[in-house]
């Protein structure tokens, strides 16, 4: 497996200036899996000249030219699908059908939807006042700054830059510090089929430090932000020197709703994915399953045993349906909402506790835990992140709404239905991003992703993202105006 363990900066791989490195820890047994370099504030400030020399050609190189490059890397990701699905499960913990099926595919998918993208990227043509030509054009905004998480690093990754780099951006990027080698890895890739040097550069650090400078710096125009509500806030206040456009993805509380005509079946089994793939570790988690108290005793029983069959294990197994979670640190928090949950009255239907395997003794693993929980309980509102649901009960739709929409956050939602007025009714009031409709937790790159509330702002993906990456500029012509003389002298 080819493990590239410096960062890239104007299409070097290099060591960090004080010779620093972080450990990358596999989740399964807390071994060190390699030792990648540690950029601090002096390594961002390099990749961000990088980026900025890179961008004039860049920027001006012909779009389809852009879409090309971003379409050859698809197919070599496609090349080495199998080599990315096995890193990405031994850097994260996530099973390998699950990367194999799902993380890979959808990285090729979303570089290659937007390398058809780079383009169709058009200004338009306004109606102002005759004998004037008003048109507009997209530019791309220069350097972006693009700062991921650890849950879907090699998604994330196509998620972020794709779209930036199709819109003639140059790209500065900073994975997570737990989960960085599957990026590293795409810009070898990047390199390989030809992206010039500059134009993509990766950093691996740590938030307060390589992450705070790439979003105060003075030369990045744009920060791409993907992460915690905390650190979005934290990055929408670095911003400010500049005033640097900002783009959030942040947390959800996705509430799941289940009404009494609900083809049950499905729903048991979409619930299910929506919170247990990943472990739970998705911003868009289907966290919160709130259940119509005529159909709740015969959904939790088959929900519960449901989830009871999930079989955790070795992430890199095939038979494996429920890894470790990504850190030891992470395991911890999630195992203390437990805790809380007992504290708090919760009744735990399922888990709530580490598995009690010797195998699985070393790792960050986590039990598929449901708690029954009232809506005002912490567990019904703040994020967890983790395998961990919580269950609720209504009586009606205004009381189902009413619960759905009683957190600060607003990304995703999902309800199960069979009555199309109801369905596109709680579409329609749903404080939430996406809603999705007997289904949960689809998403495509044609297909707008983001938040309202403290989810964050701006969209990924279709071609909304290409507004966030892009300025408008407005052109004005005198054709033939007859304009009456301002000053008449
Ligand atoms: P996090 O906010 O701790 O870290 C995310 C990234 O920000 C990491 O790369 C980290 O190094 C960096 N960072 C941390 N402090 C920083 C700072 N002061 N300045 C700049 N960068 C900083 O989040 P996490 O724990 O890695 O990820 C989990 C969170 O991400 C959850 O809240 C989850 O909901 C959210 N998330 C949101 C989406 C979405 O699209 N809405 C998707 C996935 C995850």
């Amino acid at each position: 497996m080819n493990i590239q363990n410096n960062m890239l900066i104007g299409g070097e791989w290099c060591e960090a200036r004080d010779g620093g490195t972080i450990d990358v820890l596999n989740p399964h047994d807390g071994s060190v899996i390699t030792r990648v370099a540690e950029a601090k504030a002096e390594d961002v400030d390099r990749a961000v000249a990088a980026a900025k020399a890179a961008f004039p050609a860049w920027s001006a190189m012909q779009a389809s030219e852009r879409g090309r490059l971003l379409l050859k890397l698809a197919d070599r990701i496609e090349d080495c699908a199998e080599e990315l699905a096995q890193l990405e499960s031994l850097d994260t913990g996530h099973p390998i059908r699950d990367t194999r099926n799902l993380d890979v595919p959808r990285t090729a998918y979303t570089f290659r939807y937007f390398g058809g993208m780079a383009d169709k990227v058009e200004g338009s043509v306004i109606p102002v006042e005759s004998g004037f030509l008003n048109y507009t054009q997209r530019e791309p905004i220069g350097v972006v700054g693009q700062i991921v998480p650890w849950n879907f690093p090699l998604m994330f990754t196509s998620w972020k830059m794709a779209p930036a780099l199709a819109a003639g951006n140059t790209v500065v990027l900073k994975p997570a510090e737990l989960t960085p080698l599957t990026t590293l890895r795409i810009a070898e890739l990047m390199q390989e089929v030809g992206f010039p040097p500059g134009v993509v550069n990766v950093v691996v650090g740590y938030g307060h430090s390589a992450g705070a400078r790439l979003a105060e710096h003075e030369d990045v125009g744009k920060i791409a932000f993907t992460g915690s509500t905390e650190t979005g806030q934290r990055i929408v206040k670095a911003s400010a020197g500049n005033l640097k456009k900002v783009q959030l993805e942040l947390g959800g509380k996705g509430a799941n709703i289940v009404f009494e005509d609900a083809d049950l079946k499905k729903a048991v089994g979409g619930a299910a994915f929506a919170i247990f793939h990943n472990q739970g570790q998705a911003c868009i988690a289907g966290s919160r399953i709130l259940l119509h108290e005529r159909i709740a005793d015969e959904f939790l029983d088959r929900f519960v045993g449901l989830a009871r069959s999930i079989r955790l294990g070795e992430p890199r197994d095939p038979d494996t349906e429920m890894g470790p979670l990504t850190s030891k640190l992470h395991q911890d928090r999630v195992l203390s909402y437990c805790q809380i949950a007992k504290q708090e009255g919760g009744e735990i239907l399922l888990g709530g506790t580490a598995p009690e395997s010797p195998e699985l003794a070393g790792g960050c693993y986590v039990q598929p835990t449901i708690v029954r929980a009232k809506p005002g309980d912490r567990i019904a509102q703040e994020e967890v992140f983790g395998p961990f649901v919580t269950v609720m009960t209504f009586k009606d739709d205004a009381e189902a709404l009413a619960i759905a929409n009683g957190t600060d956050y607003g990304l995703g939602a999902g309800l199960w239905t069979r009555d199309l007025e109801r369905a596109h009714l709680f579409a329609r009031e749903l404080h939430a991003g996406m809603v999705w409709i007997n289904s949960y937790k689809r998403v495509n790159p044609a297909s707008p992703f983001g938040g309202v509330g403290k989810s964050g702002y701006g969209r990924e993906m279709g071609f909304e993202v290409m507004r966030e990456y892009t300025q408008v500029k407005s052109v004005w012509v005198n054709v033939d105006a007859q304009i009456p003389p301002f000053y008449k002298r």
